[in-house]
């Protein structure tokens, strides 16, 4: 049986746990490569029609753990040692719904059982802060001068909104923008993490620049609306990103349609497919569509993020299935990398 995602058998992957047999009866522990893996259900389906076909079985009890896979830590830039995967969030531009998508789609991970950072590097327009509502822990300086990160909703979160006042404007110029984000990848006490996600600044400025060569992010997910502004800018995004080798995930199309709550009818207020068609001509994959969702700026309003409230609307179900896919593709990533050879030049 092989992992779907993988292509690589349970046992060769060092996925089996463990297999106890208590008579007829079972018992198969599988360690998934991230608690958010989009086919448990399948996997546990395969595993008990394959176990169950062997003579004398009578019952099979298939138990999920993970263990997550990450990438490598490499000497040639070893910041966010205790960091398994970064996830990096960019779009063309600002108001696409990008620090949307990096809230929910940290929550999202969160609450599928995986530990979770968010670094908020959008430095002139922070919404963290407010789509993340209030913290239980707030962001402090321990002694040493190292930043402890607020907790919201069960995850790490630094933020430049933290350090500036509520309303107040960020007037840095690009040194002490670039001092700043050394510092939150620096400085940061972050611990051991399964998924910081970053939350890049919309276009191809300076701070972007920054974090590109700083952070040794795995993979990059952007954000787009359907309309063709939105596409030219996403394009650019794109270009610069390959142009510093940073991996790229793929595109996810924001704001795809408006199913009207009296009536049901789908009015697609930006147009649709628009971020299917860059994806197909810039040889990226498509991560799905996220709908207009009233839930997902009320909760973005008032800080608990769509995946995360109670009665979640229909973007919740997209936003969800798109943090299942990244995780997947991550795992794919850490698993190739760890085939790669390793060149070492004396
Ligand atoms: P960006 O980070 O790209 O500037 P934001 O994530 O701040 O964009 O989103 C801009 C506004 O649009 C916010 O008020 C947010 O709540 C809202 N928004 C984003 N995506 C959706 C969606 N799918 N449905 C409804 N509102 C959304």
């Amino acid at each position: 049986m092989k992992d779907p995602a993988l292509g690589t058998d349970f046992v060769s992957a060092g996925m089996v746990n463990a297999v106890t047999v208590d008579g007829g009866k079972v018992t198969v522990a599988l360690d998934l490569t991230t608690p958010a893996c989009p086919s448990k259900d399948v996997i546990t389906k395969s595993v008990k029609d394959a176990v169950g076909a062997l003579p004398g079985v009578t019952a099979v009890d298939v138990k999920l753990g993970a263990k997550l896979w990450g990438r490598p830590n490499h000497p040639s830039n070893p910041r966010l040692p205790g960091v398994k995967n970064i996830i990096a969030v960019a779009a063309g531009k600002g108001g696409v719904g990008k620090s949307t998508v990096s809230t929910n789609l940290a929550a999202a991970l969160s609450r599928l059982g995986a530990k979770v950072g968010i670094l908020d590097a959008d430095v002139y327009g922070p919404s963290v802060p407010q789509m993340m509502g209030e913290p239980t822990q707030t962001a402090g300086v321990q002694s040493g001068n190292k930043i402890v990160p607020a907790v919201h909703h069960g995850m790490s979160v630094i933020s430049v909104g933290f350090f500036v006042e509520r309303g107040g404007a960020v007037i840095w110029r690009g040194p002490m923008v670039h001092k700043l984000l050394q510092q939150f990848i620096e400085d940061v006490e972050w611990g051991e993490l399964d998924y910081l996600v970053v939350d890049l600044p919309p276009g191809t400025s300076d701070a972007q620049l920054t974090l590109a060569q700083a952070v040794p992010i795995s993979g990059t997910v952007l954000v787009t609306t359907p309309q063709e502004v939105a596409l030219a800018d996403v394009a650019k995004a794109l270009a610069m990103l390959k142009r510093m080798s940073v991996p790229v995930i793929g595109v996810v199309e924001n704001m795809n349609g408006f199913a009207c709550s009296h009536c049901g009818e789908v009015t697609e207020i930006f147009g649709r497919g628009g971020g299917e068609r860059f994806a197909r001509e810039h040889d990226i994959e498509f991560l799905g569509g996220i709908p207009l969702d009233v839930t997902v700026r009320q909760g973005g309003d008032v800080g608990v993020p769509a995946v995360a409230q109670r009665e979640p609307g229909p973007a919740a179900q997209a936003l969800t299935a798109l943090a299942q896919t990244v995780a997947a593709r991550m795992s794919v990533r850490a698993a190739s990398r760890d085939q790669q050879p390793v060149l070492t030049i004396s």
